[in-house]
């Protein structure tokens, strides 16, 4: 066979080839507008812009180039183009905070920053604080050129100035190609560096009618975010199936995304469950449908199962729960049903749906006690997640978390759960959040989602606290919906037709708002902090 290297700007040179005039339609942060063209454009602009980088801004195989942008196809060009004149794309998340970002901007050694319009302010905050980097690239128009303290370049000038032809180079599949920081849930930010081998991999099994599935007929919005892990291969497999993509920029709210949702007939989308709740209390207030959309893939937290009904009942919309990791390019499992399946009762099929889902080929799976045998897949011995696979990082970048690794080669997810005889696996808790009563556990992940199928109830957390007898008790954190009251009476007694009476939370307290980390995940770091002096009663 040819020894032909996976490179991902060959993605694009197929799509531009293939369907060149299949649609990639943003919403521009910068004009408020809607931008379409078709993967040939996108293909002529990203090597416009790879000879910018390798001309006017010296870019080099190996360096990293920072971008804080949203979902758009100039951050689709950066993808390409970055990555395929052999420097590395480095997607930094904004949500992370000013300090933070430049931690994490100093730590990659970027050369150059490419930001949209919106973060501006954000720039000016940190540019001095970012050593290495030698210009600041805004994503938009001399027209649209933000006013800023910092010293900027114009993305549009810099493409109309250069060139239309690029000849991608070929090389080494394993070199670096992207780079993305975990968000910091659980501790500082550490860095997984992607190749152009994991990423083309990783992109093909999100081609698989059982994964992502997606082709020619897909007209796909990926809503997490392109700083996000990569949004989750979407850029990547969109051009590699031929589908539509549709980036909604910076506005993310429920009657934006309803709106493009329907405008361009989208039939996938992708993201993390507090843009699912946003989308839906839209969607309940103003008596609008999503009735194009065929499938939601929903992750980066567990997926409440009133959500799900939701979806299903009230809109017609297939939902399906997918986990993965940063470290992971992120994908690792996704749920949908089995033909077995087929003639269980709904109830029994919303039961494997609230599973964390199936194993897709390329990562395998391990659960393991704290001695580090391994268990049965019996669909009840929990453990800790491990996993090993080509898009699964070996190390963390420059050599972070060394401890995540085991000596026989497997990666650590701080994930605690079981498998089963059909590859299905269950989280039950981060290893960080596990609340240990009497010796016993209690998963959070199962308490949170009973507590949000009461009818008052937005957002629930649960977190361990120091008890005198049990060592530790459920405190039970709750954001009420909007306009209502629930009493921890009515919420307990909900809860007690639903889990076993020892999981009941000792206590139950009621905040405005949940603290909600980079990638929309409850902190319960921030919790334990708010709650640090908390007395059950
Ligand atoms: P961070 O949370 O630090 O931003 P990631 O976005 O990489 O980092 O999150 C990975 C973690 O998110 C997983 O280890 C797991 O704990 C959690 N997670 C992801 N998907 C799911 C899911 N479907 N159900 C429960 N937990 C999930």
């Amino acid at each position: 066979m040819m020894d032909r290297p996976l490179m991902i700007a060959d993605i694009l040179k197929h799509a531009a080839q293939n369907h060149g005039k299949r649609e990639i339609v943003s919403r521009m942060p910068d004009t408020g507008q809607i931008h379409r063209y078709g993967y040939a454009d996108c293909h002529e602009r990203s090597q416009r812009l790879a000879n910018a980088l390798t001309g006017p801004l010296k870019v080099k195989a190996g360096d990293r180039i920072t971008t804080i942008a949203w979902n758009t196809h100039r951050h689709l060009e950066l993808y390409y183009a970055v990555s395929g004149v052999g420097a590395v794309v480095h997607t930094a998340n904004p949500r992370m905070g000013p300090e933070q970002l430049a931690w994490v901007i100093n730590h990659a050694k970027a050369k150059h920053v490419f930001f949209d319009v919106t973060f501006a302010p954000l720039v000016d905050a940190i540019a001095a604080h970012c050593k290495t980097v030698k210009s600041w690239v805004v994503m938009t128009s001399p027209a649209t050129r933000p006013e800023m303290k910092t010293k900027t370049q114009v993305y549009e000038t810099l493409l109309e100035n250069a060139s239309p032809v690029y000849d991608w180079p070929s090389f080494d599949e394993n070199a670096a190609a992207g780079l993305c920081y975990t968000s910091g849930t659980t501790g500082e930010p550490k860095g997984a560096l992607y190749s152009h081998r994991s990423t083309v991999l990783h992109a093909m099994a999100c081609l698989a009618e059982d994964v992502i599935g997606v082709g020619s007929r897909g007209v796909i919005m990926p809503v997490v975010p392109m700083f996000h892990v990569n949004a989750w291969g979407v850029p990547y497999a969109a051009a590699m199936g031929g589908a539509k993509l549709v980036m909604p920029g910076a506005q993310l709210d429920g009657a934006s995304l309803q709106g493009l949702i329907e405008s361009e007939t989208v039939n996938q989308v992708l993201g993390v469950p507090t843009v699912w709740l946003g989308l839906l209390q839209y969607l309940r207030e103003s008596g609008k449908r999503i009735d194009s959309v065929e499938n939601v893939l929903m992750g980066g937290s567990a997926m409440p199962e009133a959500l799900l009904r939701a979806y299903q009942d009230e809109y017609g919309v297939d939902m399906q729960q997918g986990w993965g990791m940063t470290e992971m390019s992120p994908l690792g499992t996704v749920g949908k049903l089995l033909p077995k399946h087929d003639g269980l009762s709904d109830d029994e099929k919303i039961k494997i749906k609230l599973k964390q889902g199936r194993l897709l080929f390329g990562v395998e799976m391990r659960s393991v006690d704290d001695d580090g045998n391994v268990l049965p897949r019996d669909g009840q011995s929990s453990g800790h997640i491990q996993v090993r696979g080509p898009w699964i990082i070996e190390s963390y970048f420059r050599g972070a978390g060394p401890e995540a690794f085991t000596d026989d080669g497997w990666f650590r997810t701080g994930d605690v759960g079981y498998l089963d005889e059909d590859g299905y696996m269950t989280i039950t808790d981060r290893s960080k959040d596990v609340i240990k009563s009497g010796g016993e556990w209690i998963s959070s992940i199962d308490l949170e989602n009973a507590a949000m199928g009461h009818p008052d109830v937005l957002m629930a957390a649960a977190v361990g606290m120091p008890h005198p007898k049990w060592q530790e008790r459920p405190l039970l954190i709750i954001q009420p919906r909007p306009n209502t009251t629930p009493t921890a009476d009515s919420i307990r007694e909900y809860l007690a037709e639903r889990v076993p009476k020892w999981w009941l939370p000792e206590g139950i307290e009621f905040i405005e708002e949940m603290p909600l980390g980079a990638t929309g995940k409850i902190l319960k770091t921030k919790l334990r902090e708010m709650f640090k002096d908390y007395q059950f009663p």
